[in-house]
C-alpha cells in the first residue's frame, strides 16, 4: 500500500489538517487496537479508550466541518478475526453478532460519528442497528451506510494485513457474496434499503460496476457508494510502476467509470491524490 499508513489518534491533526485545507470533506475510520488484548466478542470495538471512539471525538473537536463516518465491524477486534461472534463449532452466531454490532454502532454515534457503516454482512444487522439508533434517540442525526453488496474478493489482502484482521481460521465466504452472485447482490441491496439503510454500498468497485449500475436501477432515489479497495489501489500503483500507464490517468479513469456506473459517493485511498489532481490542470 504505497503512501498508506496507520495513524495514531495523537497525529490526526498532522494528517488531516493539510487535507482539510485542500478540500477534504469527509473521512471514514477503521480502528486498529494495539494496546489491549483482543477477545472473542470484540470488546475493543467500542472501548471508550480505543482508537475509533477516541478518533471520532478528536476529529469532531479539531475539524468541526469534517463529516465523520465510522466503519462498524468486529473483525479488527476479535481474537479469531471473524466479523461476528461465533458458536462453539466456529460457525457464526447471527443473533449475538447483530446485537453486538448494534451496540458498537450506537457507541460510535453517541461519540459523535455522523455516519455508521456496518461492513460485516451478517443477516439482519441493518434492521438491528436502525432499531438501536432509534432507541438511542439518534435516528434523525446519524446516517446508516450499509456495505450491501460486499463480495468475497481476492482484493482485500493489503487491507487485512494493514489492520491485522485476517481470519485465524476459515474464511468469510459464508457471509460475503461469491463474485458471480449478481442475484444475491441485487437482493442484498433491496433488503438493506428495506431494513432502513440510508446509503447502499458496492464493494469492491472496479470489478463490480455492473452491480453498481444494478443499484442505480434498483434504488434510484438512494445515495449509492462504492469502495475502491486496497487491492485495486495496489494494482493501479503496480501498473503505473510497471510503465503500463500514467497513475493519474489510470486513477481518474477508474473513478470516472464508477460515477458513470451509478456511484454518487466513492471511498478510495486515492483521495489525497485526487484532491491535488482536481486542483491541477492536465499538462499539455
Ligand atoms: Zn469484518
Amino acid at each position: 500500500m504505497p503512501n498508506q499508513y496507520r495513524w495514531g489518534v495523537h497525529r490526526l491533526s498532522e494528517l488531516l489538517g493539510p487535507l482539510v485545507e485542500r478540500g477534504l470533506a469527509s473521512v471514514i475510520l477503521f480502528g486498529v487496537p494495539t494496546l489491549k488484548k483482543k477477545d472473542d466478542v470484540g470488546t475493543l470495538a467500542d472501548d471508550v479508550d480505543g482508537p475509533v471512539i477516541q478518533a471520532i471525538r478528536k476529529i469532531r473537536d479539531l475539524f468541526p466541518t469534517l463529516y465523520v463516518a465510522a466503519d462498524v465491524c468486529l473483525c479488527e477486534y476479535t481474537s479469531h478475526g471473524h466479523c461476528g461472534i461465533l458458536h462453539e463449532d466456529g460457525s457464526i452466531n447471527n443473533t449475538l453478532s447483530i446485537e453486538r454490532l448494534k451496540d458498537v454502532a450506537v457507541a460510535y454515534a453517541k461519540a459523535g460519528a455522523h455516519c455508521v457503516a456496518p461492513s460485516d454482512m451478517m443477516d439482519g444487522r441493518i434492521a438491528s442497528i436502525r432499531r438501536g439508533l432509534d432507541a438511542a434517540g439518534l435516528a434523525g442525526r446519524v446516517t446508516l451506510m450499509a456495505y450491501s453488496a460486499k463480495f468475497a474478493s481476492a482484493m482485500y489482502g493489503p487491507f487485512r494485513e494493514a489492520v491485522d484482521s485476517a481470519p485465524a481460521f476459515g474464511d468469510r465466504r459464508c457471509y460475503q457474496l461469491p463474485p458471480h452472485a449478481r442475484g444475491m447482490a441485487r437482493r442484498a441491496i433491496v433488503r438493506d434499503a428495506q431494513e432502513g439503510a440510508d446509503i447502499l454500498m458496492v464493494k469492491p468497485a472496479g470489478p463490480y460496476l455492473d452491480i453498481l449500475a444494478d443499484a442505480r436501477e434498483l434504488v434510484p432515489d438512494y445515495p449509492r457508494a462504492c469502495y475502491q479497495v486496497s487491492g485495486e489501489y495496489a494494482v493501479l500503483h503496480a501498473a503505473a510502476n510497471a510503465g503500463v500507464g500514467d497513475l493519474r490517468a489510470l486513477v481518474e479513469e477508474s473513478v470516472t467509470s464508477m460515477l458513470r456506473a451509478g456511484a454518487t459517493l466513492i471511498l478510495t485511498y486515492f483521495t489525497p491524490d485526487l484532491l491535488t489532481w482536481l486542483d491541477t490542470p492536465h499538462g499539455p
